[in-house]
């Protein structure tokens, strides 16, 4: 019997299905793409194995269809030691983001969501034994709001340290946006949240401004930069190490799965995001979401 979780992520699977193309199609046009490369991701289930491939007991609450790329999904997270007794497998097709790669580097990403829709409030109060064994929930916003705002309030009557990815955007309730510790996202998240417009401020007053709307700490990613830390006790820049970026998919992912290890650990805030920069630089050397996160001796800095 493995030992109980010590990181709980509630969120989605998708396989993505990758197809490089000259240029992307206009209305009603077909183009012709390369051969399509299907690999496991979802913010959620990228986490989870984040986490569990650099050794944290990680279990990952999420649904996949009873299809090919659902045991695709759960023989990734598998492979990466992560407990998925808790893995609905409803009658619906396994989640799938569709991702047209173009030769400038750009993504244009359609996700169907599929499975994931259907994770429910009552599938997380059917894993309330395992979060009352956690000490950090990962949520981010694949899946239904209702489902994660639930996760939220379970979490802090049992004392479990809520972490939240706003991604893909979206308006939180007060309550749930209070708890956050901390609340990460990206510098376009980040605007999203303040109704800024333009270029971005200073980061770290971005941050601190981010602090200002409730929750209890803040995590704002800054690509190559790294990121900026901010709580009651401050706010301060963490740099990523320098490295040749060749896929930047998943690299937030990567981030959050590690800083939720490293809080489960009982490590501080900024000290966590130490190493969660060097996890996540270290997949952007690599291709793929999970086919790049590394183990505990590949973590690069
Ligand atoms: P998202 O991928 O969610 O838009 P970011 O682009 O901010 O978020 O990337 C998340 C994190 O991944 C960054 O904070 C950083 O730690 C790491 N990262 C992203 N791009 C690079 C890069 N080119 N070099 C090193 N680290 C990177």
């Amino acid at each position: 019997m493995s030992s109980p979780a010590r990181v709980v992520v509630i969120g989605s699977a998708n396989a993505d299905l990758v197809v490089a193309l000259n240029r992307r199609p206009g209305p009603g046009e077909t183009v012709l793409g390369a051969d399509v490369v299907v690999s496991p991701g979802g913010k959620g289930a990228n986490q989870a194995v984040a986490a569990g491939r650099l050794g944290a007991a990680v279990a990952f609450l999420g649904a996949v269809g009873d299809d090919e790329h659902g045991e695709l999904l759960l023989g990734s997270l598998r492979d990466a030691g992560v407990d998925v007794t808790h893995v609905a497998r409803p009658a619906r097709p396994t989640g799938n983001a569709y991702i047209m790669v173009t030769p400038d580097g750009e993504n244009s990403i359609i996700v169907s969501p599929g499975a994931n829709s259907a994770v429910t409030e009552a599938d997380v109060d059917a894993a309330r034994p395992v979060l009352a064994e956690a000490k950090t929930l990962v949520l981010s916003l694949e899946i239904p709001l209702s489902a994660v705002a639930r996760a939220v309030a379970v979490a802090v009557e049992l004392g479990v340290r809520p972490v939240l990815n706003l991604s893909p955007v979206a308006e939180l309730p007060a309550e749930v946006l209070a708890v956050l510790d901390p609340l990460v996202v990206n510098e376009h998240e980040a605007a999203w949240l303040l109704g800024d417009e333009g270029e971005p401020e200073d980061f770290e007053r971005l941050a601190v401004r981010l602090l200002d709307i409730g929750p209890r700490s803040v995590v704002v990613t800054i690509g190559a930069k790294g990121v900026v830390v901010a709580d009651r006790d401050g706010v301060s820049t963490v740099p990523s190490p320098q490295v040749t970026a060749v896929d930047t998919t998943g690299a937030g992912d990567a981030f959050t799965g590690a800083l939720a290890g490293r809080l489960a650990d009982g490590e501080g805030l900024t000290e966590a995001a130490r190493f969660a920069v060097r996890v996540a630089a270290t997949s952007v050397t690599r291709h793929g979401a999970q086919p790049s996160y590394p183990g505990p001796g590949e973590v690069i800095g």
